[in-house]
């Protein structure tokens, strides 16, 4: 379930190139405006009866059609937060390329995190784990993740997985039609890297052009989660990340 309190964004970084929603063969063509949706307090509304209309004990996946850090958000992020701290019975999963924004319109009452928010931090390649890693940890974060999302190149988490900060990995390749090659051996060394550390790991999907043994496989958009799964190298110990 996913929940979009704001609509529109603009690239971050190298993997928004080919963006689902706002690159440049995107469905959603030319919403780079911020504008906040009409499901804004949707975690919050009520029924007639005074319930819920969400009920507890899901995982509402949050901006991901967006950026949860975006800086035309700030102003409603204060809001956002208010009603995540209502929802204690909700996990809240936020994946962000804007990692270096955490701490602007932060919650008074944050402390060490709030309980039920896990935040993950895409990096596409090694420059950009480099920079966003070493942020990343030093926040006052309960749980997070890393989403190697476009994987774009080879990249060595290793530094930053035995801090013993970052509770799961996942990898997925591009998708689209000018997607970049997704190489099956740098999937392969991050799921080591994380073996190495203790940390469960998820291919999430193979991208649109998958390299393997070197060949490149073309793969249809509704087969890639597939042909991730099909490899069989998840290591999730039971974990449910969505
Ligand atoms: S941050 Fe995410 S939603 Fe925004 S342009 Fe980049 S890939 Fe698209």
């Amino acid at each position: 379930m996913n929940w979009e309190p704001w609509t529109g964004c603009y690239a971050a970084s190298d993997g928004c190139a080919n963006c689902y929603f706002y690159g440049p063969n995107a469905k959603r063509h030319g919403q780079n405006t911020i504008t906040k949706t009409d499901k804004f307090d949707w975690p919050i509304r009520k029924n007639k009866n005074g319930e819920y209309n969400i009920k507890g004990n899901k995982i509402l996946a949050t901006c991901f059609a967006t950026d949860f850090f975006l800086p035309e958000a700030d102003e409603w992020r204060s809001v956002a937060w208010a009603m995540i701290k209502e929802r204690q019975d909700i996990d809240f999963l936020i994946l962000t390329k804007r990692i270096d924004r955490f701490k602007v319109a932060l919650p008074d009452d944050w402390g060490d995190g709030y309980d039920n928010i896990n935040i993950g931090c895409t990096v596409e390649n090694q420059s950009l784990a480099d920079q966003r890693l070493p942020l990343f940890l030093s926040y006052p974060i309960k749980r997070r993740f890393i989403a190697a999302s476009p994987l774009l190149g080879e990249i060595d988490l290793s530094a930053y997985l035995k801090t013993g900060g970052i509770d799961h990995v996942t990898a997925s390749g591009e998708s689209g039609r000018d997607a970049r090659i997704c190489d099956y051996d740098w999937v392969l060394s991050i799921r080591e890297q994380c073996i190495n550390a203790g940390v469960t790991f998820w291919f999430k999907s193979s991208g649109s052009l998958f390299k393997q043994n070197g060949v490149v496989q073309k793969v249809n958009p509704f087969q890639q989660g597939n042909v991730a799964k099909e490899c069989g190298i998840n290591i999730l110990n039971g974990k449910r990340l969505f």
